[in-house]
């Protein structure tokens, strides 16, 4: 049954949907942290998909209220009301600062993005968008300009793709770097670092004054930036980075839009949202994935203001976005979130984990950088690649001793076959 699945993928599906792994697995069923293969073999899973099933696979509580929900009516588009979008417009809304308490519901953390260039540019009356060097943001056309991260930049002829067709203007600044960290204290071995990346945050705010300066940018319409960098290997910026960035963008006329796809929902243990571990505020906040613990649901929340200057030039509309299922799905993570001290556990065993897996350091002269924040930790395997882990937030300290001892034979057999 496995080769069939093998063959079917290879005639029927395109090939620009690559796995992972030359024999990728096949899941059948997933069960909190566990998910079981086609031979019922079982894995403790630490990616959560990708950093997505925040509170476990098929949680019962949130199993019962999409089935609740299913039974009773799955579908009423954007220009009819339904109960549960209002519920969860307000449970979630209560979850953010002021003055960020305009929802929009869409689908994917792409569509959310390509929304909130949408806001900036319908608010700032300008076009220009910046993002890090090192983004990933999406695949749709705005988002896929402003992502610029390894094997997702976009490298098409003139007149094809997103640029510099469909959005011209989107352009990046020659700081960040997938390598870099904001632990001075750090001692890098052998890493494979770039000799411009590594520096203090006074440097990379004098690359972005630069870049602000000598770009094509007259005004700046929006700022992107992830918290942590996801998909370039959970990349930390110098401290008070994004805070001075976020003024200079805004001296500009510029909107600042976090990027919470990866980062939000509690996942980084101290702080509910990404942006609150760098003590800013933005204007817009996107979030996707953990949001409805893997079913297709996102967001983009911003204030009254820009809400408005939207809606005075564009009237949006998104089929599924808010459907009755998804914010079923949705106050039901919250909920879980809350009642499971979910948050507190990615603290917990984060902070744990993070600690137990950076004394591999002494062990290893592969393992360069441990870094990250609650349940996103990376781990720099040196002169090669990042090693992500962001399991669901519910794991346990048991099962991360056994996945960093599961870590550790891996590292060992590595050394050996490399010795040979
Ligand atoms: N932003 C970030 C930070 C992401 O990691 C991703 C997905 N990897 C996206 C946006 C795009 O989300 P989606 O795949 O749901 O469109």
């Amino acid at each position: 049954a496995y080769s069939r699945v093998l063959e079917i993928h290879k005639q029927h599906l395109s090939p620009v949907l690559t796995a992972y792994f030359p024999e990728p697995l096949l899941l059948h069923q997933g069960h909190m942290e566990w998910l079981f293969d086609h031979e019922g073999n079982r894995y403790l899973d630490f990616f959560s998909g990708i950093v997505t099933v925040s509170v476990g696979h098929c949680h019962p509580k949130v199993n019962a209220a999409a089935q609740r929900q299913l039974g009773r009516l799955w579908h009423t588009s954007s220009v009819f009301f339904h109960p549960l979008i209002h519920e969860y417009a307000e449970k979630l809304s209560a979850l953010l600062p002021e003055p960020l308490k305009v929802i929009f519901l869409v689908n994917s953390g792409s569509e959310a993005n390509d929304l909130a260039v949408l806001m900036a540019r319908a608010h700032s009356n300008s076009t220009d968008i910046i993002s890090f060097r090192g983004a990933y943001h999406g695949c749709s056309p705005y988002a896929l300009g402003l992502t610029n991260v390894g094997i997702y930049k976009m490298d098409l002829p003139h007149g094809m793709g997103c640029q510099p067709t469909m959005c011209p203007d989107v352009f990046r600044g020659p700081w960040g770097g997938s390598h870099c960290r904001d632990s001075p204290v750090q001692t890098i071995r052998k890493c494979s670092c770039a000799p411009d990346c590594c520096q203090a945050k006074d440097q990379y705010i004098e690359q972005f004054k630069d870049t602000l300066s000598t770009s094509v940018a007259k005004s700046i319409a929006g700022f992107f930036a992830e918290p942590i960098q996801g998909v370039n290997g959970f990349v930390q910026y110098p401290k008070g980075f994004l805070k001075d960035a976020f003024e200079l963008v805004r001296e500009r006329g510029g909107v600042c839009i976090a990027d919470e796809v990866q980062t939000g929902f509690g996942r980084l243990g101290s702080h509910f949202w990404g942006f609150q571990t760098h003590d800013v505020l933005p204007d817009i906040v996107t979030m996707a994935k953990g949001i409805g613990n893997g079913f297709p649901m996102a967001a983009v929340v911003t204030t009254p203001e820009i809400a408005k200057s939207l809606a005075k030039r564009l009237l949006h509309f998104n089929t599924f976005g808010g459907n009755p299922v998804a914010c079923a799905i949705g106050s039901a993570v919250l909920e879980v979130i809350k009642e499971e001290n979910l948050q507190e556990n990615s603290q917990e065993v984060g902070t744990y984990m993070l600690l137990k897996l950076a004394k591999l350091r002494d062990e290893f002269e592969i393992v360069g950088d441990v870094r990250g924040k609650g349940l996103m930790i990376g781990i720099e395997m040196v002169k090669d690649k990042t090693f992500r882990i962001a399991p669901s937030m519910c794991i346990t300290k048991p099962e991360a001793d056994f996945a960093v001892e599961v870590f550790r034979s891996a590292l060992i057999q590595h050394m050996k076959r490399r010795a040979k």
